[in-house]
């Protein structure tokens, strides 16, 4: 399942940077992420697939930056589950 990355959330990943940072800001999102070291503030690019295997869980959330965009991605016909009721 894809993790719904966002640019600014907080991630921590299973591989700890040489500096000893585990967790990483999201920078850039693509075909690439780019994700920058909370400790040291080095800058790398992964391809999502790494970073997916990698991720431990988000340890902040960026508020999203316009909730219409994500309700416009959906296609009206693909109705959401609904599992909290
Ligand atoms: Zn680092």
């Amino acid at each position: 399942m894809p993790i719904d990355f966002r640019v600014g959330d907080v991630v921590r990943l299973r591989r700890p940077h040489p500096c000893g940072g585990l967790d990483w800001t999201v920078v850039r999102i693509g075909a690439d992420i780019g994700i920058r070291c909370t400790t040291c503030n080095h800058r790398v690019m992964l391809p999502r697939g790494d970073v997916e295997r990698r991720f431990v869980r988000f340890v902040s959330r960026a508020p999203h930056p316009d909730p219409f965009a994500e309700v416009n991605a959906v296609e009206p016909t693909a109705e959401p589950e609904d599992e909290s009721a």
